[in-house]
Parts: C-alpha cells; sequence; structure tokens
C-alpha cells in the first residue's frame, strides 16, 4: 500500500475564507484559518496541514506576495507531496502565472484555487472547488495549477471570465490539464514535467504598464507616459494584434517608446486565438515600429512575464526582447 501523501494549504484570503454572515460587503474574517473545519472528509485524501500566509481580498496582492507564496512553497518543498493555495478569484490567474515562472522545475503539484461564495454559506462553491484541489494535489501533475469549477487549468493560461457564474474560469488557448466530474480525468500528454533540479527564481520588477486601446484614444495621453520610470508596455490591441495607424496612430508612440529602450509587447483583447500582427496592415506597421508580439499569451501572463524577466535581466529590455517570445512555463504554444 502506497504511503499517505501530505498536503500543505496556504490560504491567502479572497471569498472562499470570508464570513457569509456578515452583511455586505465581503471582506477577509477570521473564518480563514478554520476553513478545513467545513470539509471534515477531506482528511481521506490526505494529511494536511494549513498555513495562513496572509489573509486579504485578492485586489490587494502585489508582487511581493507572489515571491512570499512561491517561497512558502520552496522551503516546503520536501516536506510535502503537493500544494494548494486558497486565493481570490480576482488576481488569481495573475498569481499563477508569476507563481509558474518563479517555482522552475517544480516536481510537485500546486494548485490554486477559490470560490465565488464563502464556505460557510449553504450554498457554495467552495467546498467543492477545496475537495478536487486537493484531490488533485495529490496526483502526479507538477505544475502550477488553478482548479475551478470542474477543471483543473495550466494556471499561467487561465482568466476569469465571469463575476457570478461558479464555472468562473476558462483557458481559451490551451486545454485543461484534468477535469473532474464522475472520474478525473488527467491530460498526462499536457502535463509538463520538470527538467532539473527545482529552483527557486524570485522577484519582480513594476516597471510594466498594461494599456487597453478603443477609437478615440488619444497618443498625446500615452506620450508623458515614455517620461515615467517603466520599461515595457503591454498594448491590448484590437483582434490579431492591430492598432489604429491612420488617425489618432499609435505608431510615433511605439517608434519613440522603442529609441528610448522600452519593449512594447502586442496582446489582445479578443479571449481566444493567438496574436498575429503581421497578418494586417495595422498590426504589421506596429511590428515594423518595433513591438513584439503576445503570440497566444494571455495579457496577464505577458505582463507577469514582462515582470519576471526584467527583474531576471537587471532590467535590459533588449535581452528580454530577444527572449520574451519563447516559452518559459508553457505560458506560450
Ligand atoms: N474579491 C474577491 C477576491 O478576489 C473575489 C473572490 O475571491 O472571488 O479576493
Amino acid at each position: 500500500m502506497s504511503a499517505r501523501k501530505r498536503l500543505l494549504v496556504i490560504n491567502t484570503g479572497g471569498t472562499l475564507g470570508m464570513d457569509p454572515r456578515k452583511t455586505a460587503p465581503l471582506g477577509p474574517s477570521a473564518l480563514a484559518d478554520q476553513v478545513l473545519r467545513f470539509i471534515p472528509e477531506a482528511r481521506e485524501i490526505a494529511d494536511i496541514e494549513m498555513k495562513v500566509l496572509f489573509n486579504q481580498d485578492s485586489a490587494n496582492v502585489q508582487p511581493a506576495h507572489w515571491d512570499a507564496i512561491a517561497a512558502c512553497v520552496a522551503e516546503a518543498i520536501d516536506t510535502y507531496d503537493g500544494f494548494v493555495v486558497i486565493h481570490g478569484t480576482d488576481t488569481m490567474a495573475y498569481t499563477a502565472a508569476a507563481l509558474s515562472y518563479m517555482l522552475v522545475n517544480l516536481p510537485r503539484p500546486v494548485v490554486l484555487t477559490g470560490a465565488q461564495r464563502p464556505i460557510a454559506s449553504i450554498r457554495t462553491d467552495a467546498k467543492t472547488n477545496l475537495v478536487n484541489a486537493l484531490e488533485l494535489a495529490t496526483r502526479d501533475i507538477p505544475e502550477v495549477g488553478l482548479f475551478f469549477d470542474h477543471r483543473l487549468f495550466r494556471g499561467n493560461r487561465a482568466h476569469k471570465v465571469s463575476i457570478d457564474d461558479f464555472d468562473a474560469f476558462a483557458s481559451p488557448n490551451f486545454p485543461p490539464l484534468a477535469e473532474v466530474g464522475l472520474h478525473v480525468q488527467v491530460r498526462e500528454d499536457l502535463v509538463r514535467r520538470p527538467a532539473g533540479l527545482f529552483q527557486l527564481q524570485p522577484g519582480f520588477c513594476d516597471k510594466v504598464l498594461i494599456l487597453c486601446l478603443f477609437p478615440g484614444l488619444r497618443p498625446e495621453h500615452l506620450m508623458p507616459l515614455l517620461d515615467a520610470d517603466l520599461k515595457a508596455f503591454v498594448i491590448e490591441a484590437y483582434g490579431a494584434g492591430t492598432v489604429p495607424v491612420a488617425e489618432r496612430s499609435l505608431l510615433p508612440f511605439i517608434e519613440e517608446a522603442t529609441r528610448r529602450g522600452r519593449l512594447v509587447a502586442i496582446a489582445s483583447q479578443a479571449l481566444s486565438g493567438r496574436v498575429e500582427p503581421a497578418l494586417y496592415e495595422a498590426g504589421r506597421r506596429a511590428l515594423d515600429a518595433g513591438a513584439v508580439s503576445c503570440g497566444d499569451m494571455t495579457p496577464a501572463a505577458a505582463a507577469v512575464k514582462l515582470m519576471f524577466m526584467l527583474a531576471q535581466y537587471a532590467e535590459d529590455t533588449r535581452k528580454v526582447g530577444r527572449v520574451f517570445g519563447q516559452s518559459i512555463a508553457g505560458e506560450l504554444t
């Protein structure tokens, strides 16, 4: 008989542990360190310990919190067989991406989950999300995953798509790593495996800005950003990666940014598909002006990747630009 697995639950806050008896608005509560009491049956899955690392609405998550979660996993990597991170849904996809870059050659599962309704509510998605995340953390899926509703996604591919559905996340450009129904079906063929020794690579540069285009945007409002202490921009462009090149053209901004050593990366407001700026003249010219493509990365995965790489490469945007198009942790096809 195989030995019982040991799991560490790292609670960071979010709706899952908030107290529904309180009248609105919901906020962090003392229930955070008692969430496992609501699922006593989880002891059948593994020996579980929990640590409340911090307890906050995930709107307050900052890069230092990503570092803290990663350090907590790294310190305990040989003690536990898997990790579940309880996290608010609002910025869970960003944290998942950050952890996926930091935890190099991860040998164990790290599964982020949360809930749309608190675990202390009668009608809650928290219990099934947590139980299934725990179950998946005992499996041979050594990735940073994000479990929600019935699917385990690669964390850096996930995107919060609904404010009120229990099925709140999607992974538009990559299939789920596992689906949970009557049976747990793991896509072994998709699961990444460590290719060397586990390593923690902490640190993020916050000199990154995400800009969302809209018809009417005046480029002169963007120009002062080039005097700010910024190193890279992720442009949420249109469709396949097009930007205005006629009236209110974005090209002078991209050209000037590039000239001043800033990196401009083109992502899309469209949820699924790969950005291919060269497909249209209105994208090709952005590339000619110096922009690079985010391919099929989510804007969140792209922005956090830039923050990570700028820290790794001492803010050398030319070096970052050369390797930005290569996958670090399966965030890019
Ligand atoms: N505002 C909450 C949070 O992100 C929402 C949630 O957990 O679902 O912390």
